[in-house]
């Protein structure tokens, strides 16, 4: 059977695990590898950006990870329940909602680039071929808005691929002629929200910042109306003076909630790929937080990576199950399946009293981490599909000729294969890839759920 009240569960018992992909990241290849890598991988939540096309992407990798889920039979899979997905919205500037762009026309001749090198998504593109600023041959590669950021000179596309972008800013110090600037949007909420709840969104974060209460307030009454068909609330705030008082403030004008709330502490935003240090900040948050015993649970994110788990366990922060030195996690699925048969309905779709504190992290999110960490995958896709360009592509598509990969992969999966499908290719198509990426992910899920990893659920997704 399905179990329903899994992502609730985790965060009770502090192994939640969210996936960021981004709140402006909107590469929709890029997306539907990562939905399908880390569901496979047994994550709890997925949130990306509330764009009616990165909405349908997910839903549409989800559906194709639950279904090779349930083929794989849990050997190689660890997908105990379809992770909630998870859409961001913004109460003002917020870095998390910009994109960069600037005019490759006026770079100077003799620059080295530099931009091109420091960009983790990279977005920054010179003289790339015509298909990718056409948006032809990849399809989905790129949609129309990511080309007005881009100089075409003889047909090569010069800029930045805003689809990619995701705002981290680091290009922007670097350019020895400061001309990368940035541009801020705001979601309007009265048309976004009724939006995101029909295509079947399980959980909006609200990014704010401290002395927004207003700007906040106002985006709530749009949230309000739709709370009883929503699983979780999240509030992501980075650090700053004032910061435990906002919080409450927040909290006073959001209760009594009917879902779950959870206070994403967001460290240092959009780091956690440039080193060890970075989770330092989203660690001292969440003690920080904690320690003031706000009602709610505590999620870190902002320079996560794969040392916070530890730092964590070091820190006595984790839930005490996952303090024990010989595991991250509780010792095997079986108990826990017991232990859940026993949990009130009401309860678990509650979110477990969150008007109580809770004395530890009760999960993680990663986000520049996780992409980094698929990135040799996402760029071996990347490459078959460019040399799948049209109308190679379209050939392949139509079943009129071999896939190249099936040419350099006997295993080509004939269950799930681009003959029977007008898409590019997917993960789905290269099972050496789709594995390798499972694998990539999980080693990262598993520090905080390392019980599953001997133990495999095998539900009925
Ligand atoms: S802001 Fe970050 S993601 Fe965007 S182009 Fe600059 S370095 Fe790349
Ligand atoms: S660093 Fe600045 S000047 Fe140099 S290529 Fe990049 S955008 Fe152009």
């Amino acid at each position: 059977m399905t179990d329903l009240y899994y992502p609730l569960r985790s965060l009770r018992e502090g192994h939640w695990f969210k996936l960021i992909c981004g709140a402006s990241f909107q590469h929709l290849p890029a997306i539907r590898t990562l939905v399908m890598a880390y569901t496979l991988a047994g994550v709890d939540c997925i949130d990306i950006a509330a764009d009616p096309a990165v909405i349908s992407t997910a839903k549409i990798a989800l559906d194709l990870a639950t279904s090779l889920a349930k083929a794989d039979g849990g050997k190689r899979s660890y997908t105990h329940a379809v992770p909630w997905l998870m859409v961001s919205l913004n109460d003002g500037e917020d870095p998390h909602f910009r994109k960069a762009e600037f005019n490759a026309a006026t770079c100077p001749s003799g620059c080295a680039r530099p931009c091109e090198q420091i960009c983790p998504a990279q977005a920054i593109v010179f003289e790339a071929p015509a298909e990718v600023a056409r948006g032809s041959g990849l399809a989905t590669m790129l949609r129309t808005d990511a080309r007005e950021s881009l100089a075409v000179i003889d047909d090569r596309a010069s800029g930045v691929l805003s689809d990619r972008c995701y705002g981290c800013g680091r290009c922007l110090p670097i350019c020895p002629v400061q001309q990368i600037v940035t541009h801020s949007y705001q979601s309007t909420p009265a048309a976004m929200v009724p939006f995101i709840m029909q295509a079947g969104i399980d959980a909006i974060e609200i990014h704010t910042q401290i002395g927004h209460i207003d700007e906040f307030c106002r985006l709530w009454a749009a949230i309000e109306p739709w709370l009883d068909k929503l699983k979780l609330i999240a509030i992501s705030c980075p650090d700053g003076d004032g910061l435990l008082d906002y919080l409450r403030a927040l909290y006073e004008s959001i209760s009594p909630l009917p879902c779950a709330l959870m206070w994403q502490l967001d460290g240092r935003p959009m780091s956690g790929d440039i080193g060890i240090g970075t989770t330092r900040a989203a660690v001292k948050l969440g003690q920080k937080v904690l320690t003031s015993g706000l009602p709610g649970y505590i999620q870190l994110a902002g320079g996560t990576n794969h040392h916070t788990v530890p730092k964590l366990k070091a820190l006595n922060l984790l839930h005490p199950r996952l303090q024990n030195a010989a595991t991250t996690a509780p010792s095997v699925a079986e108990p826990l399946l017991k232990s859940d048969q026993a949990l009130d309905a009401s309860q678990a779709v509650q979110g477990y009293a969150h008007d109580q504190a809770t004395a530890y992290v009760a999960g993680v999110a990663y986000g520049s981490y996780a992409r980094t960490l698929l990135m040799p995958i996402l760029n071996q896709l990347d490459a078959i599909r460019l040399e799948m360009a049209e109308p190679e592509a379209r050939a392949v598509a139509s079943g009129s000729a071999r896939s190249p990969l099936a040419i350099v992969n006997p295993a080509f999966s004939t269950a799930f294969s681009t003959t029977e499908r007008s898409q590019p290719l997917g993960l789905e198509d290269a099972p050496d890839l789709l594995w390798q990426a499972v694998g990539l992910a999980r080693s990262l899920v598993s520090q905080l759920k390392a019980f599953n990893t001997e133990h495999p659920m095998r539900l009925d997704l």
